[in-house]
C-alpha cells in the first residue's frame, strides 16, 4: 500500500479579507499566486483572483442562500476528492474563514476524511469596515464590549441578541441586509432606543464602498431608500456616532 501522505494533498482554508487585496496577509498572498488549484466563494474580489498563476484552475462555488445546506455538501466533497487525489488545494473565502464562513465544517470534513487541513486566518469583514469608515467597535468612552452576530444563520427568531446591543456596547450584525425592518424591530423591542445610531457599510473596502448612518428606527427605511445591497454590514452602537460626530469630544468628557 503506498504512503497516504506522499500523496494525499492539503487543503489551505484561507480569508481573503473583505475585498481589497492589500487586506490579505502575506501567506494568503503567497498561497493564492503558488496554488494549481483555487476553489472560491462570491464574496472573493476579482483583483485577488486575479493573483493567481496563469495555469491556476479557478472553482467559484458561489452558492445561493435557500440551497445553502446542499450545496455545502457538495464544496465539502469537492475539496476532499481533489486532497485524495493528491491535490494541494486552496479554499479562499471571504473575510476570515472561521467567522461564519463555515470553516469549521469544511475542516471537519478534511479531517474525517483523512486530509491534512491548515487554517490561514484573513480579516473578517467587521475590522475592515470598521477601519474603511473609521467607525472604532470599541472606544473608552462609550464601548467595552462587541459581538459579531448573523442576522440571518438558522433564523432570527432563534437568535438570542438580550444584552448585546445598547450602552457601551457594539453589535455587528453579518448578512442581516434582508431581515434589516425585523432586527430594528427586535432590538428595540428589546429595549435598545430608537435614536441609537446604526451604520450600513456596504462593499466595505472596495472602491464601491457606502456608509450610510441612520437611528436605529429608520434603519428599514434606509435600506429601502438607498437600496442597500449585499454584501453589507449593520454597525449598533455609539461608537458609530452623527455623520459629522467627532468622537474625540467623548474621549476627552470622559478623561476629565
Ligand atoms: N467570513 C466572512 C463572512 C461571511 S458571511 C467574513 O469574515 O467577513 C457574509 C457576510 O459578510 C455578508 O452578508 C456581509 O454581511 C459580510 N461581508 C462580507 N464582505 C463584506 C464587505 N466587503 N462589505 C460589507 N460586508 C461584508
Amino acid at each position: 500500500m503506498e504512503d497516504a501522505s506522499s500523496t494525499t494533498g492539503t487543503v489551505y482554508l484561507v480569508g481573503a479579507g473583505p475585498g481589497d487585496p492589500d487586506l490579505l496577509t502575506l501567506r494568503a498572498a503567497r498561497l493564492v499566486m503558488q496554488a494549481g488549484l483555487i476553489v472560491h466563494d462570491g464574496l472573493v474580489s476579482e483583483e485577488i483572483l486575479a493573483m493567481a498563476g496563469p495555469k491556476a484552475r479557478l472553482v467559484s462555488v458561489a452558492k445561493r442562500r435557500s440551497r445553502h445546506t446542499m450545496v455545502q455538501d457538495a464544496i465539502n466533497a469537492l475539496l476532499v476528492r481533489e486532497a485524495l487525489a493528491g491535490k494541494d488545494v486552496v479554499r479562499l473565502k471571504g473575510g476570515d474563514p472561521f467567522i461564519f464562513g463555515r470553516g469549521g465544517e469544511e475542516a471537519e470534513a478534511c479531517r474525517s476524511a483523512g486530509v491534512p487541513v491548515e487554517i490561514v486566518p484573513g480579516i473578517t469583514s467587521a475590522l475592515g469596515a470598521a477601519a474603511a469608515a473609521q467607525i472604532p467597535l470599541t472606544h473608552r468612552a462609550n464601548a467595552s464590549i462587541v459581538s459579531f452576530v448573523a442576522g440571518q444563520c438558522k433564523g432570527l427568531t432563534e437568535q438570542d441578541w438580550s444584552g448585546l446591543a445598547g450602552k457601551g456596547r457594539t453589535l455587528v450584525i453579518y448578512m442581516g441586509l434582508s431581515a434589516a425592518p425585523q432586527i430594528a424591530d427586535k432590538l428595540i423591542a428589546d429595549g435598545l432606543s430608537p435614536e441609537m445610531p446604526v451604520a450600513v457599510i456596504e462593499n466595505a473596502t472596495s472602491k464601491a464602498m457606502r456608509v450610510l448612518r441612520t437611528p436605529i428606527a429608520g434603519l428599514a427605511d434606509l435600506v429601502e431608500r438607498e437600496r442597500v445591497k449585499s454584501p453589507a454590514l449593520i454597525v449598533v452602537g455609539e461608537v458609530v456616532g452623527e455623520p459629522e460626530h467627532d468622537l474625540r469630544a467623548f474621549a476627552l468628557e470622559f478623561a476629565e
